[in-house]
């Protein structure tokens, strides 16, 4: 099977290709050029990929059969470590990501799946002989029909970072992918669907948006929706999905703070703050986006800093020295640039204006250069409400209890660095910290085995760790009577 011998992108949807009625063009967010055309899922394609995983569940081939779960997922794995670089190719043509960055997304996905692989053989209950002659045991099983819903800013690490998991688990699953990554989706669902050993009709993935999103968000077959998008979406989600008491796992937006302390080494800081603004365009919910910086060292941090961020290099994937891509398209730059100039409008001191490239080779691009903005006053929309944008703004503060405090007062709590050489502020400061990862003296740095997830706004439950099972698996407590003496 090849997905380029296609000349539409298409859904893959029990075991085959297949198509819909609206076919749309995928455009190069760096030129305007459009790269392909692909077919859009509506509410029919979304129920007949939900009707192939419920009658993939009632087979009990994969939901009970763990072993073969874990082999299934170690292939796919081995699958997408051999199409790395074409995934990488893809991702910096349709997604805009530099090739060094969607290496960096690329990478999670084997990773995410041989550690779920692993989860699949983890099979344990408890049990226990809870009084003479009565034994108790709790049995996990799989909940159903997994529907999954992702993001268009890293579409391979957050679509595997919930089917995984939800395949681990033994459910079926629907993946709804993002029509603005179309190309991607569908070598993705290539590399899920055409596993050796894979059942038809376990994992089908469909290229949309909002209205296939909200047929699974609303549909009675599936029992589970693992989501990841904003806290706004996140929101309609958790409303609709509770007319039928529906389980929903959601990870949302971010606002993340970088707090800087007094004796933090600024030579190891100040790169780690550029990557994490600048890192898919600053189009990722850990985007740093909010720096705290400690008053006595601000004046030098303002200087480097904003020399850094005027030195980005930004451009198209295809150019390797490229530091930076471009903003998904035009709107989404449009938009951007509106929030900066209300801040500005609002009070906000320029450090760094970057905005819009409108001149020269980049300008059909949707590129946008990095900004850096001072700002006092924490409850500033623009210190508050996400960009998803390559917008940093800068705040001072004197005291830990200070920076504490301002970095938590936010509706957001997904993740915060904090920068110090000493032992126990960054330690006391994390442990202080409403957010759900904290990097000590680095950023966004996530690892398979430990959990990740928001805390506030940010979301609802969590990815990767042991945990990440608890959206796909049902409890269940048998109660057994055998006695204590023999049947006559
Ligand atoms: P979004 O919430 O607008 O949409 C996400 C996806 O949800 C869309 O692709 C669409 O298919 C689907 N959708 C939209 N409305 C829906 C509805 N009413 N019902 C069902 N499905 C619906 O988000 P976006 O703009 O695509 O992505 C950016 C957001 O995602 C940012 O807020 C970012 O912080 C967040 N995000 C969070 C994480 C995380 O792990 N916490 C990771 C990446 C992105």
């Amino acid at each position: 099977m090849s997905t380029t011998a296609a000349t539409v992108a298409r859904h893959w949807i029990d075991g085959q290709w297949s198509d819909s009625g609206e076919h749309r063009d995928s455009v190069n967010p760096a030129t305007g050029e459009v790269i392909g055309s692909y077919a859009m899922a509506d509410v029919k394609e979304a129920q007949a990929a939900i009707e192939a995983a419920r009658r993939a569940f009632a087979d009990p081939a994969w939901r009970t059969d763990r072993l073969l779960r874990a082999r299934v997922l170690n292939r796919m794995a081995d699958r997408f470590e051999e199409r790395t670089d074409d995934l990488v190719e893809l991702l910096g043509r349709e997604n805009g990501k530099t090739h060094d960055q969607g290496r960096l997304e690329v990478a999670f996905a084997p990773e995410t799946l041989r550690f779920n692989a692993a989860l699949a053989l983890t099979d344990t209950g408890t049990n226990s002989q809870v009084t003479e002659g009565e034994l108790s045991m709790v049995v996990r099983q799989p909940v159903g029909v997994a529907g999954i819903i992702a993001p268009w800013n890293s579409p391979v690490a957050l679509g595997i970072r919930s089917l995984a998991p939800a395949l681990a688990a033994g459910c079926t699953a629907v993946m709804n992918l993002p029509w603005q990554t179309a190309q991607t989706n569908s070598l993705i669902a290539e590399l899920v669907g055409d596993t050796p050993g894979l059942p038809s009709g376990v994992a089908n993935t469909i290229t949309g948006g909002h209205v296939s999103g909200d047929v699974l968000v609303r549909s009675p077959d599936v029992p589970t929706i693992s989501f990841t998008g904003s806290t706004a979406t996140g929101k309609q989600i958790g409303a609709a999905a509770a007319a039928n008491l529906k389980r929903v796992g959601l990870e949302l937006g971010g606002k993340t703070p970088l707090i800087i302390f007094e004796d933090a080494d600024l030579a190891h800081a100040l790169p780690i703050v550029v990557s994490a603004l600048i890192v898919f365009s600053g189009q990722f919910c850990m985007t740093g986006s909010r720096l705290l910086v400690h008053e006595r060292i601000a004046d030098q941090v303002r200087a480097d800093l904003g020399e850094r961020l005027s030195a980005v290099k930004v451009g198209p994937a295809s150019d390797p020295s490229s530091e930076m891509g471009p903003i998904i398209d035009k709107p989404n730059v449009e938009r951007i640039d509106k929030i900066v100039e209300d801040a500005i409008a609002q009070g906000a001191t320029v450090i760094v204006r970057g905005g819009p490239v409108a001149d020269g080779p980049l300008a059909a691009g949707a590129f946008y250069r990095p900004t850096l903005l001072e700002v006092h006053d924490n409850s500033m929309p623009i210190v508050q409400d996400e960009a998803f944008g390559p917008v940093l703004t800068m705040q001072t503060f004197s005291t830990e209890a200070e920076a504490i405090a301002m970095a938590n007062d936010s509706q957001y709590g997904l993740s915060a660095s904090v920068f110090s050489q000493d032992v126990d502020v960054p330690l006391r400061v994390a442990l202080a910290l409403e957010s759900g990862s904290v990097w000590v003296n680095d950023w966004a740095r996530l690892h398979d085995q430990f959990e990740e997830g928001g805390f506030k706004g940010s979301g609802l439950g969590r990815m990767r760790g042991f945990a990440v099972l608890d959206d796909f698996v049902e409890f269940k407590h048998v109660r057994l009577r055998p006695g204590t003496t023999p049947a006559a």
